[in-house]
């Protein structure tokens, strides 16, 4: 595969480099360096809103939208420059990076143009706050097990039931919600059908969140109970039964883009070992640390080629399978470990948590090594990603009954 650029891709390089030399340095200067390590936290909302707000300005907010909402209409090859280079100068979050990556193209291609001129924009300027609502207590991995109903009455759907860990529930005015339409498909044994997808106001009567702590002490997930709540249908994207359809595109969204994280990771390694530079040296005389390090690297090295491998797939029109579920593997594996090295390589910091005044570096590297316990959960977890690897991909034999 030849990897080398063609003249309009370098200038799109070039264009957002130099954008982000004048950008970035604006934003530290109206929001300062300092970023609340929380995701969820106010402070923290308010400079991803900021930071949204100038991409937007510039048009960067949305390269893979259409011209006509506010993107660029990118190519697959702008889209990995774009997360290579925001890797690599290691840009703030954005206030609605679900709304920007999954929820708008889902817009975009199932909804009315009714729907796209309602949405579109504030999901886009940073209007309102976006999340996401598939899992249920009984439907995580099984996510085609969802029992919260949502039945036609007239010109409204009433919603029933419970949905669990939706991120920045309790900060979202919108959220697109999987539901259930017809609750006899379970039974019939055919739950991929009568689910619908609908965009539900999170201020309406009737829907309570109550934020979930986690394992690094914050409350960033939520139940959502929803009784007898209103929902217009003309909150529903696609067709009434539509709704795996909806979602598996919501999601394949959500795996593009691995190569910006093979880059965020380099960028994380080479991170820690400064910090261990400055407050822990020995560490990085241990033979033990060394290795680590190095078989880190190595790892990052391959996941950058196996996500390069899956995108030259997308260029040549094929499916990048089975890249994606190795590439997942991939990610979750190093994030932890990574964490874990850094832990290791603060030596006696690494005890002092968040909040300390000794803290190094605020607490960051503390905070990660327990937060990524999450990374092999969210998103298909591990266990299943194997599942889904040694059946389809290398086809091993299954139980004998
Ligand atoms: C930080 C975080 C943020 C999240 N944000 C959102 C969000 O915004 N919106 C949303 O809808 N969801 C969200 N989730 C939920 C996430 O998508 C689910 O946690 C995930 O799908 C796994 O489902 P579960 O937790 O119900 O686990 P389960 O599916 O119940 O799995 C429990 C355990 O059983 C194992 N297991 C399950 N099935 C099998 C099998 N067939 N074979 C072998 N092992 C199996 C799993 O690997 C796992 O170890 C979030 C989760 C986390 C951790």
């Amino acid at each position: 595969m030849d990897f080398s650029l063609a003249p309009e891709d370098e200038a799109f390089r070039s264009e957002l480099r130099d954008w982000l030399d004048s950008a970035l340095p604006k934003f530290f200067e109206q929001a300062g360096e300092d970023e609340d390590l929380r995701m969820a936290a106010g402070r923290s909302q308010e400079r991803r809103r900021l930071w949204q707000r100038i991409l937007n300005s510039g048009g960067w907010a949305a390269i893979h939208w259409p011209k006509e909402w506010g993107g660029r209409d990118a190519t697959p090859t702008q889209r990995l420059i774009y997360s290579e280079e925001m890797a690599r100068r290691r840009t703030p979050g954005m206030f609605n990076a679900n709304g920007i990556w999954q929820i708008g193209p889902m817009i975009i291609r199932w909804g009315t143009d009714e729907q796209k001129q309602r949405w579109l924009p504030g999901i886009i300027n940073a209007d309102d706050h976006w999340c996401q609502g598939f899992s249920e207590p009984d439907a995580g991995n099984d996510l085609a097990n969802l029992r919260t109903t949502a039945i036609r009455d007239g010109d409204h759907y009433v919603v029933n039931g419970q949905k669990i860990w939706i991120s920045t529930a309790h900060l979202a005015k919108w959220g697109l919600f999987l539901l259930r339409t017809d609750p006899t498909a379970i039974e019939r044994g055919a739950k991929h059908e009568g689910i619908t997808t609908f965009i539900v106001d999170l201020e309406s009567e009737g829907i309570e969140c109550r934020p979930i702590r986690d394992i690094a002490d914050e409350a960033m997930f939520n139940e959502v109970f929803f009784t007898d709540v209103h929902v217009p249908v003309a909150n529903r994207l696609g067709e009434e039964g539509g709704g795996w359809i909806v979602a598996m595109g919501t999601l394949g969204h959500e795996r593009v883009g691995m190569a910006g994280q093979a880059v965020i990771l380099a960028e994380a390694l080479r991170a820690m070992s400064a910090m261990a530079k400055s407050v822990n040296p020995g560490a990085l005389e241990d033979p033990e640390i060394q290795e680590r390090i190095a078989r880190a690297w190595t790892e990052i090295e391959l996941t950058k080629l196996l996500s390069y491998r899956a995108f030259s797939k997308v260029l040549k029109g094929e499916k990048n399978w089975p890249e994606v579920p190795f590439a997942k593997l991939q990610w979750s594996y190093l994030s932890q470990s990574l964490a874990e090295l850094a832990v290791d390589m603060l030596g006696v910091h690494g005890a002092l948590a968040r909040g300390g005044p000794d803290s190094v570096d605020r607490g960051k590297w503390v905070r990660l090594y327990s937060f990524q316990r999450y990374s092999t959960i969210a998103g298909g977890s591990t266990e299943v990603q194997k599942n889904i690897i040694a059946d389809r991909a290398i086809q091993l034999p299954g139980k004998v009954s």
